[in-house]
């Protein structure tokens, strides 16, 4: 423990108020009994304004209810509970006009106190601004789902929409279906026009993709030549035309690349999930079979399982 005998009281009040985050006493009904630091308006709106006042008089009900009940959840652990939160300045009434404009992240560690505030229990609530982290973090995971040639999902992040959309069907029985497909002789373009037009073959597939599905059908690189869309709320019946529609909008953008001499083609295999199924593999397995067959019957063309 400090030995506060050392300080006078305006020189601890000047302490508390040189804390870079900002510290505030939250009482069990959710009344800021004080505010301290977070003077440095780069990274904080001034709160000053606050003390004596509700919660409820200065949020909007949903995040008066959230935050008051942070300051119970802390109260009955009787330890600290951190929790991570967005709020921007005009979500708080009473606050200074000065301060970041966008909405910030906040790290809050909630800390009971041992002894009564203005009659009631209390929290030492300090907010950090983790707004540069959260963006990062962010921009990670992008990065770590998005394939980097054509910005379509990655195989990791199909993957995941995959489980999704099968733990969806199993409890919900919702149709989804899955088109796999791959561009015909795609070793040769590369061979006969060189890797970079390859690549821009890739690029140009990916973009007919991005404009002819549905916002909710969710196209994606598995890697190569080869891509996977995912239709939900979609039978195979119903994706077969769409399939077909993209293999020949595929096809005509391809032969507009004008890199390419006559263009290229995509052969695919259609399957959608099925009450026998155990996992999406499952689904996905068909969906090969089906391009597999796709190609030895003569390629530019869907197969349906
Ligand atoms: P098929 O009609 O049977 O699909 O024949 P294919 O020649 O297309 O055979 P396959 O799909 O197995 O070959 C894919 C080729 O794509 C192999 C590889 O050299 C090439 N490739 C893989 N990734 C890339 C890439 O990122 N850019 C380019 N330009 N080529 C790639
Ligand atoms: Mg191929």
């Amino acid at each position: 423990m400090a030995d506060l005998s050392l300080f006078s009281n305006e020189q601890i009040a000047a302490l508390l108020s040189a804390l870079p985050d900002p510290a505030f006493i939250l009482t069990r009904s959710g009344r800021y009994a004080a505010i301290f630091g977070g003077t440095d308006t780069r990274y904080y709106h001034d709160g000053s304004g606050l003390a004596g006042k509700y919660l409820a008089e200065v949020l909007n009900p949903e995040k008066a209810a959230w935050f008051q009940a942070q300051v119970a959840i802390a109260l009955a652990s009787r330890g600290l509970h951190v929790v991570e939160y967005p709020l921007a300045g005009d979500d708080v009434k009473g606050v200074g006009s000065e301060g970041p404009a966008e909405t910030l992240w906040f790290e809050g560690r909630v800390q009971p106190l041992e002894y009564q505030v203005l009659g009631e229990d209390a929290v030492l609530w300090v907010a950090s601004n983790i707004t540069a982290s959260k963006k990062l973090e962010a921009l990670l995971r992008m990065q770590s789902e998005t394939d980097s040639l054509t910005g379509l999902a990655n195989r990791r992040k199909l993957m995941n929409s995959l489980t999704e959309h099968f733990e969806l069907f199993a409890r919900y029985k919702t149709a989804a279906s899955v088109l796999i497909f791959d561009i015909d002789h795609f070793k040769g373009i590369n061979d006969e026009y060189g890797h970079l037009s390859g690549d821009k073959a890739i690029m140009a597939t990916a973009e007919v993709c991005r404009r002819e599905l549905r916002a909710t059908d969710f196209p994606a690189r598995l890697g190569g030549d080869e891509f996977v869309v995912l239709m939900p709320h979609t039978d195979s019946a119903q994706a077969m035309p769409i399939a077909e529609r993209l293999r020949l909008r595929i096809a005509e953008q391809l032969r507009e690349l004008g890199t390419l001499g006559r263009g290229a083609t995509i052969s695919g295999g259609l399957s959608e999930m099925t009450a026998g199924d155990s996992a999406y593999e499952e689904v996905l397995k068909r969906a090969d079979d089906a391009l597999y067959r796709a190609k030895r019957d003569g390629r530019n063309r869907i197969v349906r399982h």
